[in-house]
């Protein structure tokens, strides 16, 4: 059996890594850039900085990725307590923001707090995002943090979001616990998966997946954009002309454009892929001259005295992200803003647009601004895949319909489920799809069983 491969991102190699176990030989990956990763790659800039696309940290559900992770780094990581925080009001408050309103200012802390304790409905019961949150946080949260950020966030209106992805992604709230951390002035700050997390020393989160990639290389063709898929035939062509026949087909490109990539696909198909939606983000990458004494791992940012949502201090993560891993001489600061078509950004000024806020959200001084030593700009069409009210809908029209020409969509944007789209998770998707192909077992992260 012939496995052809899309993509060389972690659901990509995830696959072949596994294949490559299994040892079954008979595969090869076409990825369209010239670098393994996709959107978990990084990038060294010209002037000695590291990026990665968006705050990256690795955290997993699974032993086997934890086992392919290990294999590759070996000692060279560090592993970070997470520290996140929310910049409102002038003021930082420690993530999850419900669980420690007492650092609001008083009227709004009460707000919150009545806004709870008013509480009606049921969670189960409401019909989108936007109503959860509002059954589940009230108006106080909902006005402050929860709608603004996720509007930012996500770029889409919250009202035609489903609530089906949210179990492990939001932290939902208990008043009790809530009264007792203010009465008590508790911090509340362990909750979530991510409270510990691992990051490479060397050459950011793509040293995780160009160490994976390097015992298959010679099975991996980079610059090989697909251009086209014959179902019938079971062939793909690509831009620069070579065509590759397979027995099974494993896709982690964008579901909508793989499924425009086929030309005899039926109109209900192709339809059902038109609907999907996904915001794109714009990560800018400021290094700066100077020294940072600031232990915040990332910071989200919910009002709109900044184009971002979020901010990391990725010098943290590792020293050798600036130059010669002088964390006393520089720091780097890398900035996530969403776009889309309910949030069109100015790509050309959001530079600009990010210093300003940077400035304005009390992260840096108009004296910083001026010790700018690199400017590092990643534009990525899609960057969530949004789980909207008719995602799994759609999504049950297309999959068992590509499954039935031996054509098996995965990973982040292959399987367009955001709640199962971290790296682990396409990871494993990978692996998973190969287990069921060639021995008959259940993916449980597709599905919903894990992770
Ligand atoms: C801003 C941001 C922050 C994130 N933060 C985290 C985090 O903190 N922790 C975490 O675990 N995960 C995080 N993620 C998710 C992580 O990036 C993804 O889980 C992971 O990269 C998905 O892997 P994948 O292989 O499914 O898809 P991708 O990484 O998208 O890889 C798909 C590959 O397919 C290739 N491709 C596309 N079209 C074609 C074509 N026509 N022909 C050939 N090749 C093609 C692409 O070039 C790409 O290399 C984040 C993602 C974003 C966008």
């Amino acid at each position: 059996m012939k496995f052809l491969i899309l993509g060389a991102g972690p659901c990509g190699l995830g696959a072949a890594y596994h294949l490559d176990k299994l040892g079954h030989t008979d595969w090869q990956i076409f990825e369209r850039n010239d670098h393994f990763g996709g959107l978990s790659a990084s990038f060294l800039d010209d002037k000695g900085f590291t990026w990665d696309i968006g705050g990256h940290v690795l955290f997993s559900h699974y032993d086997y990725f934890d086992k392919a992770v290990a294999g590759v780094l070996g000692d060279d990581y560090y592993e970070h307590q997470r520290e996140s925080w929310i910049r409102i009001l002038q003021t930082w408050v420690p993530y999850p923001f419900q669980n420690n309103i007492r650092y609001l200012p008083d009227d709004v802390l009460r707000e919150c707090v009545s806004g709870l304790r008013v509480l009606s409905g049921h969670p189960d019961t409401t019909a989108n995002f936007r109503e959860w949150m509002d059954t589940v946080f009230g108006g106080g949260i909902v006005k402050y943090f929860m709608q603004p950020y996720n509007r930012k966030v996500w770029g889409v209106p919250l009202e035609s979001m489903s609530k089906s992805w949210i179990a492990e992604r939001v932290s939902v709230v208990d008043l009790a616990r809530v009264e007792r951390n203010i009465a008590e002035g508790c911090d509340d700050l362990s909750w979530g998966p991510n409270s510990v997390f691992k990051f490479p020393k060397y050459g950011g989160t793509g040293a995780i997946y160009d160490g994976i990639a390097k015992p298959l290389h010679d099975k991996i063709f980079l610059q090989h954009e697909m251009s086209n898929i014959d179902l019938d035939q079971k062939r793909v062509t690509f831009t620069n002309g070579r065509t590759e026949q397979y027995d099974v087909l494993i896709n982690t490109s964008p579901l909508d454009q793989f499924v425009s990539k086929c030309p005899a696909i039926p109109d209900q198909i192709a339809s059902a892929a038109r609907k999907l939606v996904h915001n794109g983000g714009l990560i800018a990458g400021l290094g700066f001259e100077g020294r940072r004494d600031d232990s915040k791992c990332w910071m989200y940012f919910p009002e709109n005295n900044s184009p971002f949502y979020r901010v990391t201090n990725f010098h943290n993560y590792s020293p050798y992200n600036v130059p010669d891993g002088d964390t006393g001489r520089y720091f780097s600061l890398m900035c996530e803003t969403t776009y889309s078509s309910y949030k069109p950004e100015d790509t050309s000024r959001i530079i600009e647009t990010t210093l300003t806020g940077l400035v304005d959200s009390g992260m840096i001084d108009e004296a910083q601004r001026e010790r700018i030593a690199s400017r590092y700009l990643i534009d990525i069409p899609y960057s969530y895949p949004v789980p909207t009210l008719g995602r799994d809908r759609e999504l049950a029209v297309i999959q068992p319909y590509l499954e039935s020409r031996s054509v098996y969509s995965r990973g982040r944007f292959g399987a367009w489920k955001y709640e199962a789209g971290n790296m682990d998770h396409s990871f494993m998707q990978g692996v998973e799809v190969i287990d069921r192909i060639l021995k008959g077992s259940e993916e449980r992260t597709l599905n919903g069983a894990a992770g």
